[in-house]
């Protein structure tokens, strides 16, 4: 057996052999200049899956994130996030380190944004007050343990967006997961926002990148941002290459994951300590609570890593994340090892 199940995060996750051989065999060039065909290639494959017209390589989640705000604001401005999404909580500031724009975080239940909450927080013209201008959405849900926003939330905050002149960014880092969980396509969330962000280097195993796709125009403009940030790369198709293999094989098995931490939450969800409710694990993560009379996260996280089991301390709970990279076997490691630490 491996010495350490990770169950961190599925940004653990490993290059396929198969992407190991396309590294070896990318044909590249210089992206800068423009002619890398791998990253061309991988460009217009994320633009044609998201239905949108153009893509831009990102060394990045953060990155794609980062231009995705900046292309769609100014200064003066604000952008309606959900309270504990990712850009607003997860990515050092960037709305007003880079962007300058301050964010207007918004409670939700289960991540889901409630759309007339937006609209009434949608500030009307004012000489003392930020002007709206772009709404947030992230789709899984992260912090909410992998929520999946429903697509009739995507309908209804692009109505209100309209309806004001307001962009809708979507930080779909695992937008796949939601799809493999809902049945609904990615080019159908995306078709309801602007741009679009997602991750190759989580459960689609690539070792580094994200995509950012829109229309052609502000994929111009991106790519201009990205160059002022520091994110141009030059023979970088040997990375697009194993972004290639992503979109090509590690979608449809995204569901393997799902499976895998229901199996866990089902396992683990009443043991001492623990509050969690395994009917809201719905895609890959699991976040429970923890509050235990005797042990404290530190401490269970410690005893957990004793018995090989790696888990993430969060908001006064647990992260376990399901991935490639671990099997039924390292899953039935951990349920051990839970019932090991807290059954006793
Ligand atoms: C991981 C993640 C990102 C960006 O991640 P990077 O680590 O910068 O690639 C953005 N949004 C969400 C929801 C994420 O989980």
């Amino acid at each position: 057996m491996k010495t350490l199940s990770d169950f961190r995060s599925d940004t653990v996750t490993r290059p396929t052999d198969e992407m190991r051989r396309a590294m070896a065999e990318a044909e590249v060039g210089d992206d800068v200049l423009g002619d890398d065909p791998t990253v061309q290639k991988l460009e217009i494959q994320a633009a044609s899956i998201m239905g949108k017209e153009a893509g831009l390589f990102v060394p990045s989640g953060t990155m794609g994130n980062s231009i995705g705000v900046k292309m769609w604001t100014q200064e003066l401005q604000e952008v309606i996030v959900e309270e504990k999404c990712h850009i607003y909580n997860m990515e050092s500031t960037h709305m007003t380190f880079i962007s300058r724009v301050t964010p207007r975080p918004l409670p939700s239940k289960r991540g889901v944004l409630d759309p007339e909450m937006v609209r009434s927080n949608i500030r009307p013209a004012s000489v003392q007050t930020p002007r709206t201008s772009l709404i947030c959405l992230e789709n899984t849900h992260n912090n909410w343990g992998g929520a999946v926003i429903p697509i009739e939330t995507f309908k209804e905050i692009r109505r209100i967006a309209d309806e004001y002149g307001l962009k809708v960014h979507l930080d779909g880092a695992r937008i796949f997961n939601a799809s493999q969980a809902s049945g609904v396509p990615v080019k159908e969330y995306a078709k309801y926002c602007d741009s679009v962000m997602f991750c190759l280097s989580k459960g689609l195993s690539s070792p580094v990148g994200s995509m950012l796709v829109s229309d052609r125009a502000t994929i111009d403009y991106a790519r201009r941002l990205r160059k002022a940030l520091g994110g141009g790369m030059r023979q970088a198709g040997v990375l697009a290459a194993c972004g290639l293999i992503s979109l090509a094989k590690m979608v449809d098995r995204l569901k393997e994951d799902h499976a895998r931490a229901r199996r866990l939450a089902e396992a683990i969800y009443d043991l001492p300590g623990i509050t969690l409710d395994p009917a809201e694990v719905e895609t890959n993560i699991i976040i429970f609570y923890f509050n235990h009379p005797k042990i404290t996260i530190p401490e269970l996280l410690a005893r957990l890593k004793e018995k090989g089991i790696l888990a993430l301390g969060v908001f006064g709970g647990v992260r376990l994340v399901a991935h490639k990279d671990v099997d039924d076997e390292d899953v039935n490691r951990a349920i051990k090892a839970f019932q090991e630490i807290l059954a006793s």
